[in-house]
């Protein structure tokens, strides 16, 4: 390949997490240039965050597998990163990258899992020794919920920051494009470029080609369709889906306070969560829309300005009703099949992954970004999240189908009785429980308890009377997860 200028590295990609990677890689003495059509287009989710910097707050009771408690290590190893971070980049580029610290998150009764997660939380930062305390509600400085709303409970992380993504990507834009070794292009890759089995560079949209030993794939969800097109075995590597988010920007000087108010994460997103903004605006994120369900495709639709507004206005403060409204955002999220950060070299020489950040790519790029640094500077980076991580082979196992039907079925009551509706009596439980062994027994090739007696009753009697009987003897049998 006759690349224009050649160099050692290409990063394809220019959200946060590419953005970091060259960055990390020019200050290791790398040429490294970093394509990409720039990190604020349409779907690209670095410009959609806020963001947290939850190393904590994301915490979910009852997800504490070792790939679990190694996400945890690595959040919180970022976290403590970060600050010592933005200083460097401040310092490098003379910009301000507006940040802060504490997050204060609170539970309400408008989410079973909330107070399960909040729990979760506190003990979580207590087992890792990082400070944390209960307040109360009411004395939460910017916590103004409705009536019917209002918090049973609340915990303040005083070291759990946030960073001003916008001045984030634009200093670390400005790193790479003037850094010593590093370039940004503003371009879209088509295709990765391999001879003989390795890759050589990559081929841009307009035709022309880069020519490099090495390409770091740090495309967000685009990263998929890429390695799709290469055409060599890249390994058995997890499936990348897109989660998409919207958020929106709202300026109300009266409502802003310098920390974090977060739910817990919730139905199958990271909670409601309002984030301070460098010029005094105030962001408000975000929902989750996974593949194919509705709504999931491009743009924005108002079921999700509708959900974010009215658990931002109801759960965190009635006040943002008049606040003004600035704009909103959406980005996709690159959510790996195993729901794991998906970084290192896969089985094409001289090809590299850096993706699957999920809901915590902003706090993860830097961390993600030495990660690769160290493996393409010959040390031996301890790395649990490698294309070939132990826990990525032999998965889907029965137990973790079992348990993503427990949760997902857990959760898609819960989010389908949102907003503000509610079932009578014990009703949501007993419709969990009822579709938890309802999707057990399909995951499992109809091979459970539940099924053989809904066969055998069905069996019997033919009738659609049988249906609540099943329902009834499932839902008292069992407790829900
Ligand atoms: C609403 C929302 C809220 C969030 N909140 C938080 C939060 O509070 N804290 C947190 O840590 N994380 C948060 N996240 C997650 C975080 O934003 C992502 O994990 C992270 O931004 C992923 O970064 P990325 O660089 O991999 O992907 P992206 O930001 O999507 O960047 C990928 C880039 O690749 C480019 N690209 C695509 N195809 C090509 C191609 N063929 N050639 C070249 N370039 C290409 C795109 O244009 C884009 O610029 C949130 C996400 C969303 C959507």
């Amino acid at each position: 390949v006759s690349g224009e200028h050649p160099v050692d590295v290409i990063v394809v990609g220019s959200g946060v997490v590419g953005l970091s990677i060259a960055r990390e890689l020019g200050r290791a003495g790398i040429t490294t240039s970093c394509i990409g059509p720039g990190h604020d287009g349409d779907g690209a989710a670095s410009a959609a965050a806020g963001a947290m910097l939850g190393a904590l707050g994301e915490v979910t009771a009852g997800a504490a597998g070792e790939p679990e408690r190694d996400e945890l290590l690595l959040r919180l190893a970022a976290a403590a990163a970060y600050p010592g971070f933005v200083d460097e980049l401040e310092d490098e580029t003379g910009r301000t990258v507006a940040r802060g610290s504490g997050t204060v998150v609170v539970a309400n009764l408008v989410n079973e899992q909330d107070r399960a997660n909040l729990r979760a939380i506190s003990a979580t930062a207590h087992e890792h020794g990082v400070r944390v305390e209960d307040v109360d509600p009411d004395e939460v400085a910017g916590l103004n919920p409705a009536r019917g709303y209002e918090a049973v409970g609340a915990c303040h992380l005083p070291d759990e920051g946030w960073v001003d993504t916008s001045e984030l990507l634009v200093a670390l834009a400005y790193a790479v494009r003037t850094g010593e070794r590093t370039d940004l292009e503003r371009a879209t890759v088509s295709g990765i470029r391999t001879d003989g089995g390795r890759v050589v560079g990559v081929e841009l949209a307009d035709g022309t080609v880069r020519g490099a030993s090495t390409v770091v794939l740090a495309a967000g969800v685009a990263v998929q369709e890429l390695l799709d097109g290469i055409g060599e075995p890249v390994g058995p590597l997890p499936g990348l889906l897109p989660g998409k988010g919207v958020s929106i920007r709202v300026r109300a000087p009266e409502l802003a306070v310098p920390h974090v108010i977060r739910t817990p994460n919730r139905d199958f997103a990271c909670g409601t969560h309002v984030v301070p903004r460098g010029d005094g605006s105030t962001y408000i994120g975000a929902t989750n829309r996974v593949s194919a369900t509705p709504g999931a495709g491009p743009g924005i639709t108002p079921g999700e300005l509708h959900s974010l507004l009215n658990s931002a206005i109801h759960e965190i403060n009635t006040g943002f009703r008049t606040a003004e409204y600035l704009t909103s955002c959406f980005g996709l999220r690159p959510l790996t099949t195993d729901h794991h950060p998906l970084v290192g070299a896969t089985a094409v020489p001289g090809l590299f992954v850096a993706t699957g950040t999920y809901r915590n790519g902003v706090l993860l790029a830097p961390e993600l970004a030495r990660v690769v640094t160290e493996e393409l500077t010959g040390r031996a980076p301890h790395n649990p999240f490698r294309p070939d991580a132990p826990f990525r082979r032999g998965r889907v196992r029965r137990e973790e189908m079992l348990d993503a039907v427990d949760a997902g079925m857990r959760d898609l009551v819960s989010f389908l009785v949102e907003p503000g509706g509610h079932l009578p009596y014990n009703r949501h439980r007993e419709l969990r429980t009822f579709l938890q062994a309802l999707g057990r027994g399909a995951a499992c090739g109809g091979d459970t308890a539940e099924f053989r007696r809904m066969r055998e009753l069905l069996e019997r009697y033919p009738i659609a009377e049988m249906v609540p009987q099943v329902f009834y003897e499932i839902t008292t049998d069992r407790r829900p997860a």
